[in-house]
């Protein structure tokens, strides 16, 4: 199966057309409320199986915690843990899914490394060997082959100082080397997806509040007019994140903050892969230092308890900061600190609530709760297992509404910019973009219009481009400066870059 064939894209052009199609009383089969992963991914099942759909995200595309995530794409490990056997062979089977059919240009093979330290006692490592054989065992029952994740194994020390240099070589008594896949970002993969549904007729609408949602239709105001807009739809489905209860108020979470700091790649003498830090005192927490795009190094994350009003942008507290600081500097004989540090970042896991169990006990398994209505909310899981979380909402919204329509196809449709890797090898493209946008890459070196210097780095030390930003503009549904530095691209995540790139952005948003 191949990507949908319609116009993959998002435009301020296209976005007033489909405002207008609506104001004009057009009834849809399903309305989906926001914008993350999840709605991005039900828009995308929902119109791949013929039905019409709208898509509507309050600010914009990965707004919410869909941008602020690890960006792994998790082979369901931890899962195991907890003799959570089914939920640990689904996130399995969806890690097959994007890293081999949907998305090999924006999740890539990641190992990962965890130091043998005095610190980890023999038993301790032991029983992390066994985890990643158990593991193993997940990636083959998937149907993932070796030659896309490679099996886990023990290296010697020399080889963890290659792939971490910054690693303390005193007591270092070897390794032990997992691989994951790993996001190229987490706000691409959102983006990716709405382009796909609009490729397959869904029209996504950002900067669209949606109010009074029931579940046969809401209102819509056009955040950027003020104007308001009643849309009705046979189907309605609530994929609104940690915001989920203000949509539908019989819906309760629990939101757990997680806090990731973000440090350039020079202050780790240059990781070579993710470096997985045991939590002193603990046999089953971990640290992760992940190399990421932009010659960064994100550092996290927490599991805290965030009671109270659900903000737009968490922010992280100071113990979390320390925590994170002094847990990778337990294996550093260079230690990081603040003055290191180049931005932070926290987002908010939309889990159930259950009342009085810990938030790092509540359950990561999505759920699908039908209101008598019929509206229909999705909320929980992760970004590894958004497909299945779209499938199953979208399979309720069907049984709610007795409306019929094809059978799920995503497992097989590609995203914008999907190709196998020997095809995405073969790019006459730089391998950063092509990293980001798959075949797509030469259409961002095709914006630059041949000047070269649009494909320079925006500031020293990153490798996004302007041409990036110009293609954002025109293709991916960015509106603003905001929209570019933030999520289209994330050279936010430093306010220094941030401030670098704001003339670029502005440059773009005019030319667009
Ligand atoms: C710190 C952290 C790290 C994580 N790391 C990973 C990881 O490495 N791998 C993994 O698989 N998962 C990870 N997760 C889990 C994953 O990020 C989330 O489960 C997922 O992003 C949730 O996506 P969502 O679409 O449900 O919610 P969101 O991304 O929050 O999307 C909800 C959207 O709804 C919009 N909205 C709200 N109200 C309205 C309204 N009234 N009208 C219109 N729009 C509205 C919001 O603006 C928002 O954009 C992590 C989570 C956290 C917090």
């Amino acid at each position: 199966m191949s990507t949908p064939s319609g116009d993959a894209s998002l435009n301020r052009p296209r976005r007033e057309r489909d405002l207008d199609a609506l104001a004009r009383g057009e009834v849809v089969d399903l309305l989906v409320v926001g914008g993350g992963v999840t709605g991005a991914g039900v828009a995308l099942d929902a119109a791949t199986r013929g039905l019409s759909v709208v898509l509507v995200e309050k600010h914009d595309l990965a707004f919410g915690t869909s941008r602020w995530s690890s960006k792994l794409v998790h082979g369901g490990l931890r899962y195991l843990a907890s003799g959570a056997v089914g939920i640990a062979h689904e996130s399995a089977v969806e890690r097959h899914v994007l890293m081999t059919r949907t998305a090999p240009h924006l999740v890539a093979p990641f190992p990962q490394v965890v130091p043998l330290l005095p610190t980890v006692r023999p038993g301790h490592a032991a029983l992390v060997r066994t985890g990643f054989a158990a593991g193993d065992l997940l990636r083959r029952a998937a149907g993932t082959p070796g030659s896309v994740l490679p099996r886990s194994r023990r290296v010697d020390a020399g080889r963890v100082r290659a792939l971490a240099p910054t690693v303390r070589p005193d007591g270092l008594r070897g390794g032990l080397l997992a691989w994951d896949g790993q996001l190229c970002d987490d706000a691409r993969l959102v983006v990716a997806l709405a382009r796909t549904a609009a490729a397959a007729g869904a029209r996504v609408l950002t900067r669209c509040a949606a109010s009074e949602v029931s579940g046969s239709g809401a209102v819509l105001t056009d955040t950027l007019t003020g104007a308001r807009l009643d849309v009705r739809a046979r189907m309605v489905v609530n994929a609104a994140g940690v915001w989920a209860g203000q949509v539908a108020s019989d819906v309760r979470l629990r939101p757990s903050r997680g806090t990731h700091l973000v440090l350039p790649q020079s202050a780790f003498g240059g990781l070579g892969a993710g470096l997985t830090v045991p939590v002193p005192e603990s046999t089953n927490r971990f640290v992760f230092a992940l190399p990421a795009a932009d010659r960064r190094v994100y550092v996290g994350l927490t599991d805290e308890d965030a009671p109270g009003p659900v903000p737009d942008v968490p922010t992280p507290s100071e113990p979390e900061i320390d925590f994170l600081l002094e847990t990778v500097n337990t294996v550093l004989a260079e230690p990081v600190g603040r003055g290191d540090l180049l931005g932070t970042y926290s987002g908010l896991r939309p889990l159930l609530d259950a009342s009085g169990e810990r938030t790092a006990d509540l359950s990561r398994k999505h759920a699908v709760l039908t209101a008598p209505d019929g509206l229909v909310t999705v909320v929980g899981g992760k970004l590894t297992t958004y497909r299945r979380m779209a499938q199953d909402a979208v399979d309720a919204a069907l049984r709610a509404s007795g409306a019929d329509a094809d059978p799920c196809r995503t497992r097989s449709v590609p995203l914008v910019g999907a190709a196998a890797r020997d095809t995405l090898a073969r790019i006459p493209a730089p391998a950063a973009l092509v990293r980001r946008y798959g075949t797509e890459s030469v259409d961002v070196v095709a914006a630059a219009g041949g000047d070269p210097a649009l494909l320079e780095p925006l500031c020293p030390g990153v490798d996004t481009c302007a041409a990036e930003l110009i293609f954002a503009v025109r293709h991916e549904g960015a509106l603003d400066v905001e929209d570019l530095l933030d999520r289209r691209t994330r050279i936010g995540l430093s306010a220094a870059d941030r401030a670098a790139a704001v003339p670029a952005a502005r440059a773009a948003l005019a030319s667009g």
